[in-house]
């Protein structure tokens, strides 16, 4: 691909957006949550494990642990024995109890939702953070860049980034800031069903025409 300048890259950007929007009306946070709280636990318990799996834990988790104050009172065994499956649970559970505490301590048992109260809790980064903020609170302060988000972004030649930060930078400075949580959304989805890690169905691709890393010939 001739190098291509910065504005034709917002072009293009936009088009794919369009493409994605078209093709995944229904794109959605596939991590159940009633409000911040879940939202932040489920995340949390996302890190190296899939959404799918999260959903099936957190009814019962959230049904002994309703809020932060009654998390916050909760054992390390306990928490432990209620998130098992999701894979490392010793550490999730510390960190479930010290960010419970810390809401608790720091923000009278609320989820606050600003980017740096977030990201001052136990155990919630840049990427959490962004999940919270953009579906929870409806806020666009970033773009949660997942394994999917990357990757894509990549393909797509929207960045030439691996730091998941730098990725986000390239992102925000591409598309237009109502649509950056919509726009996590779309790309996960399209690396779910279409552009798939190692096996990407480039021939069924919606936004094939515009992405130079479209492969030549038709996978399997
Ligand atoms: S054309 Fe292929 S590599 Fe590009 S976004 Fe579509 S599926 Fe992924």
């Amino acid at each position: 691909m001739a190098r291509e300048s910065a504005s034709a890259r917002v072009a293009r950007a936009a088009r794919i957006l369009d493409l994605l929007e078209t093709a995944y009306p229904d794109a959605h946070c596939a991590l159940d949550h009633a409000d911040p709280y879940q939202l932040l636990v489920a995340t949390i318990l996302s890190a190296q494990c899939t959404d799918v799996r999260v959903n099936l834990v957190t009814p019962a988790l959230f049904a002994r642990f309703p809020d932060p104050r009654a998390l916050a009172g909760g054992t390390q065994t306990e928490v432990e024995d209620l998130i098992r499956s999701t894979g490392f649970f010793r550490n999730k559970a510390a960190n479930l109890l010290a960010m419970a505490a810390a809401l608790v301590e720091r923000h009278g048992g609320r989820v606050p939702d600003t980017m740096d109260e977030l990201r001052a809790l136990p155990g919630v980064g840049r990427k959490t953070a962004n999940v919270v903020l953009g579906n929870a609170f409806g806020r666009n302060d970033g773009i949660t860049v997942d394994t999917h988000v990357g990757r894509i972004a990549r393909l797509l030649r929207l960045t030439s980034a691996t730091d998941p930060e730098k990725v986000e930078q390239d992102l925000m400075r591409l598309f237009p800031r109502p649509k950056w949580t919509l726009l996590s959304h779309l790309l996960i989805s399209h690396g779910r069903a279409v552009c798939i890690a190692r096996r990407p169905r480039c021939d069924a691709c919606p936004v094939r025409a515009l992405c130079p890393g479209a492969k030549a010939t038709a996978h399997a």
